[in-house]
């Protein structure tokens, strides 16, 4: 219920319309809120804010009057929010992009809770990631999440393909005055087969098999069959659900993680900050299923 004391969370990108965060903010504070009695309930509402490149620092200011609590923030705004924060944390600023706003005494602080998000399906698994070897398909923005994520478990090699061998230099060289130690090795994708036979933790992160292309996969089949039985397979698109990258890798016996449990956790971390109180992950996982008619 919408109340004279209702304060405002939100998500801003642009477009914004296909953002699934709203409801799944709104279905987990609905959820924290049955839980409470009368007196102690939360009062906020999560809302979609479409803004656009050229109005990103007047709708700051904007927030700032209005008294936003906090805020998402997705594309095109990850980077340009930077110079708008008081305060950016050191894994946003390895990342180089900031996916969560929240208040503090001088303005605006910024993190990225992508990472935590990458990493909670994978921290599942109880294996000795010193051991492991990364093979990380794509070098755009998601790519510099994961690669975080992999150096913060510790992986003993981290392989990143890519198309572009500038881009490719250029990903590489922004790691090395990080606030994180990473350390990359980059290819084109003419490596990829001799590399695949050694990936314990392959990720897509390139947007090839995402909706509407859902016949299109980053792994040619054959390839595929040099994976290891063991292998992780990780997919960081969430619609379809599966993907044909992930079909192949059940297929072949390989464990496979989907983009969704990623997209659920990096928000109940974000809803967590600016609640500053534990959050119905479960109720956040569900309604994101349950919107896209997936079954458990
Ligand atoms: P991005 O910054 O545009 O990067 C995309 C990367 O994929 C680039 O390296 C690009 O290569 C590469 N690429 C694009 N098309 C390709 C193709 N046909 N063949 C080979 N490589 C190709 O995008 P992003 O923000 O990283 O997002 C990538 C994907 O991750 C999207 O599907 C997005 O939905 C997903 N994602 C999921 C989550 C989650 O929570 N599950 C979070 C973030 C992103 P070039 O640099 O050569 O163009």
């Amino acid at each position: 219920m919408i109340t004279g004391k209702t304060k405002l969370l939100g998500v801003i990108g642009y477009p914004v319309e296909h953002s699934l965060s709203p409801l799944m903010h709104n279905a987990a504070i609905k959820a924290i809120n049955n839980q409470k009695n009368q007196q102690n309930l939360i009062d906020y509402v999560y809302l979609p804010f479409p803004i656009k490149p050229e109005d990103l620092t007047t709708a700051i200011a904007g927030f700032s009057a209005i008294g936003v609590q906090g805020f998402s923030i997705t594309i095109p705004h990850k980077q340009a929010i930077i110079p708008l924060l008081s305060e950016v944390s050191d894994i946003a600023e390895a990342v180089g992009a900031v996916n969560t706003v929240y208040k503090i005494d001088k303005g605006w602080a910024g993190t990225n809770t992508d990472v935590t998000g990458f990493l909670a399906p994978l921290k599942t698994y109880n294996w000795d990631w010193h051991q492991k070897v990364a093979v990380i398909l794509g070098n755009g923005g998601a790519a510099r999440a994961v690669v975080a994520g992999c150096a913060e478990l510790g992986l003993a090699e981290i392989h990143v393909v890519g198309r572009s061998e500038d881009k490719l230099r250029a990903f590489q060289q922004s790691w090395l005055n990080s606030p994180l130690p990473v350390n990359i090795t980059i290819h084109k994708w003419d490596n990829l087969s001799s590399l695949i036979t050694k990936a314990d933790l392959l990720v897509n992160t390139t947007p090839v098999g995402m909706y509407p292309n859902i016949q299109e996969y980053p792994v040619d089949e054959a390839m595929f069959d040099n994976l290891s039985r063991g292998a992780i397979v990780y997919d960081l698109i969430y619609i379809p659900n599966p993907t044909k990258f992930i079909q192949q890798a059940q297929e072949r016996g390989a464990i496979a993680i989907d983009g969704l449990e990623m997209l659920v956790q990096q928000g109940a971390a974000a809803l967590e900050l600016w609640l500053k109180e534990s959050v119905p992950v479960d109720v956040m996982r569900r309604s994101l299923r349950e919107h896209l008619g997936l079954t458990d």
